[in-house]
Parts: C-alpha cells; structure tokens; sequence
C-alpha cells in the first residue's frame, strides 16, 4: 500500500502522479491556477474550477444566496485573472438540498447572472443534483489569453521583486467580524465585510500584467501570501524574503486583529480570500510598472520584497527573520 499523502497539497501531488502527464496541445496541466490549452488561433484556451461548500466556505448566516452567487464565479475569475487571461464562459454543477427552498437557489442564480454580465461572462451548462448535507457550489470557467503573453507561477527569478495588487487581510478581517460579532465603527467594518461577501476578481491587473510583459510569475491570493508566495517559489525555483514593514495592512484589520489578540501580519499574510494578484518582476521594471498601473487607472501595486535563491518563504521584520512557507490555509491539514 503507498503511503496516505499529507495535507491538501500533498494530496494533489498524490493524484497528479495518479493521472500521469497531460498530452502535447496541453500547455499546462496541473499546478497552476488554471489548466491551459493551446488553442488554433494563437490563443491558449483557460480552464478552472473551484468549489465552495456550506459550512467549510460559508454559511448563510454571514452570505445571502445572491452574494453566494456572485462570490461562486468571482472567485473564479480571479484564477483567470492569476493567468492574465479574460473569462468568456462558466457552467455551474449547484448542488441544493430538499429541505432549502428552491426560491433561494434562483436567488443564487440570479447573483450569478448579474455578475456574469458584470465580467461579460455566458454561463452555458451545468448540472443540477440534490446535496443532503449542504449546499456545494462548483463553477467552472473559461478563458482565453494569449499565448504568449500567458503568466505562470513559474518564472520567478532572483532579485526580483515581489507586488501585490492591493491590501492584504481585509476578508478574513471581515469574516471574523461576522463570525465573532465584533463591535467596531460602521465605515471600519463595512469594506473589511465587503471584501469577503463580495471579492473583486483583478482582471483588468491581470491583463495588464501579461500584455505587457511587466511580470515573471503571477498567482492569485487565495490561501494568504505565506502559502500563494511559496506556491510561486515551488513553481520558479526560488525563495522569497517578504519584508513585514511593507505588508499593507490596513488600519481596520490592525483593530480586528487587536480586539482578537491576534497578530495583524497573521491576517494578512495567512487570512487567505483576498483574491488580490501577487506577482514578480525583474527589478529594473519596477518605474515602468507604476506608471503602467497608473495609465490603466489602477491603484498602485504594492512591494513587498525580493525573489532571493532558495526555496522558502522568509519573513524579515525588526524581530527576526522566520520562515513561514506554506503556512496559509489548507485544507486537510
Ligand atoms: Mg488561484
């Protein structure tokens, strides 16, 4: 008998060997944040999928099936969007149970579809079954990139420089707002609920990144930093030294992260469903990428540290340096 593998991305190692390579016109197969396909027209044809399961992802208690809806493909797009790709199509597999009336599941449709058109998304197909202990949610989209302009988690180098596209910590902030009926100030609490019930998939960062050649590696923030960053470094070849005074952790998050006793970098580097892009880029780019951003309208993207050699994610502050590979969510840890 082979040997039980460990955790979630032990498991996926696992069953990738299980499933054996992917044939030729595959550009990319498993490992990355979405499958890609060479497509005739000089394009790679995208392809992801992600599921949210009551009561791991959500629970309606904190999220009307309406936001489920918009949540379900968004959190899709933003794997699109982690390959500089634009999303064209969706199809859905709801899984609902008897006893949850089937009003609410078009509710859920009907967010689907007004996020749909909001990203010019067509949902074309899915399956629809009964699910006893819960409602399972899983989306999957299409996409279409250039060839060559396709970023991967691969292609990281050393000395180059680590961005994020916005602040880090915010929904997992808000959903320990929600979960803990935290009492903070209305305008506090309000983007910090926003950013979890409604995330902003990056596209218009993601494109912007692959058509212009700014960035050596791309991923999406869906676990936290301490686990997407290594991802990056696992796929490159490479460590990373994050320094925590550059972290942008917003104000908010600091106060939730205070009336919880908890470690406000902990949040941001660990909270995980920012859905924010992370990437790299050579460090003699890093001018031409701010005004890039600015010319597109965009905010700023964020520094917040170095591609070094190695293999594992370092944080340095003014308390020492400590290693914090991996250490985002997971699941079956
Ligand atoms: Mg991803």
């Amino acid at each position: 008998m082979t040997r039980p593998p460990h955790g979630e991305f032990g498991l996926i190692a696992a069953l990738a060997e299980q499933f054996g390579a992917p044939p030729v016109e595959v550009r990319l197969g498993i490992g990355d944040d979405c499958a890609a396909l060479a497509w005739p027209d000089g394009h790679c044809l995208l392809w992801t999928m992600d599921t949210l399961v009551e009561e791991v992802h959500f629970t309606f208690a904190y999220l009307t099936p309406r936001q489920l809806g918009a949540k379900s493909l968004a959190v899709n797009l933003s794997d699109i969007a982690a390959m500089g790709g634009e999303p064209r199509y969706a199809l859905l597999s709801l899984g609902w149970p008897k006893d949850r009336p089937l009003s609410e599941a078009l509710e859920f449709g009907r967010g689907l579809a007004e996020a749909a058109r909001h990203y010019g998304v067509k949902v074309i197909g899915g399956d629809t079954v009964a699910s006893p202990p819960g409602v399972v949610i899983t989306v999957t989209v299409l996409g279409k990139v250039p060839e060559g302009e396709m970023l991967r988690r691969a292609g990281a180098r050393p000395h180059d420089l680590i961005f994020v596209t916005g602040p880090l910590g915010e929904a997992a902030a808000g959903l320990l707002i929600l979960q803990r009926g935290l009492a903070l100030e209305q305008e506090v609490a309000a983007p910090l609920i926003q950013a979890h019930v409604n995330p902003r998939p990056q596209l218009a960062a993601g494109r912007l990144l692959a058509g212009s050649r700014l960035a050596t590696a791309l991923i999406d923030l869906s676990d936290g930093v301490a686990s997407d960053l290594w991802h990056i470094c696992r796929a490159s070849g490479v460590g990373a030294d994050l320094e925590a005074r550059r972290l942008p952790v917003p104000p908010g998050v600091a106060a939730v992260a205070r009336q919880l006793h908890l470690a406000p970098l902990d949040l941001a580097l660990k909270g995980g469903e920012d859905y924010q892009l992370l990437f790299t880029s050579p460090p003699d780019r890093e001018a031409s990428l701010y005004q890039a951003f600015s010319q597109a309208g965009l905010g700023a993207p964020v520094r917040l540290g170095e591609i070094v050699a190695g293999a594992e994610v370092r944080l340095i502050s003014a308390d020492g340096d400590k290693i914090i590979s991996g250490t985002g969510y997971n699941h079956f840890a």
